[in-house]
Formats: structure tokens, C-alpha cells, sequence
């Protein structure tokens, strides 16, 4: 399964310059594309509000 990015992000954008495959988008909270995630993990380890995990 994709990473989904949880209610604790805060749109710092640490995250969206580290994903490989250009799966994460801008917003209010910002939200992984399911279609393009590789659950590489990257994102994840990045992540200072430890907003994001893997989905289920
Ligand atoms: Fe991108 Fe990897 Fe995070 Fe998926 S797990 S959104 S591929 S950085």
C-alpha cells in the first residue's frame, strides 16, 4: 500500500522535494498519489511531524 500523510502534517514541504517519483502534492495537508507511490519510504524518514506512514 501507498504512505498517506496524516492529520498531524503542517505543510512544512520538507517532504515533497525528497519523493522520488514525484507522488506528494501541495495543499492544505498534503496527500500522496496512491497511483505513483513506490513506498519507498523516503517521504516517511523525512517527515518532522512524523506525519506520515504506511497506508493499510
Ligand atoms: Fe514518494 Fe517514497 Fe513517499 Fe511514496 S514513500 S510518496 S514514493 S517518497
Amino acid at each position: 500500500m501507498a504512505y498517506v500523510i496524516n492529520d498531524d502534517c503542517v505543510a512544512c514541504g520538507t517532504c515533497i522535494d525528497e519523493c522520488p517519483v514525484e507522488a506528494i502534492s501541495e495543499g492544505d495537508k498534503y496527500s500522496i498519489d496512491p497511483d505513483k507511490c513506490t513506498e519507498c519510504g523516503t517521504c516517511a524518514s523525512v517527515c518532522p511531524s512524523d506525519a506520515i506512514h504506511p497506508g493499510e
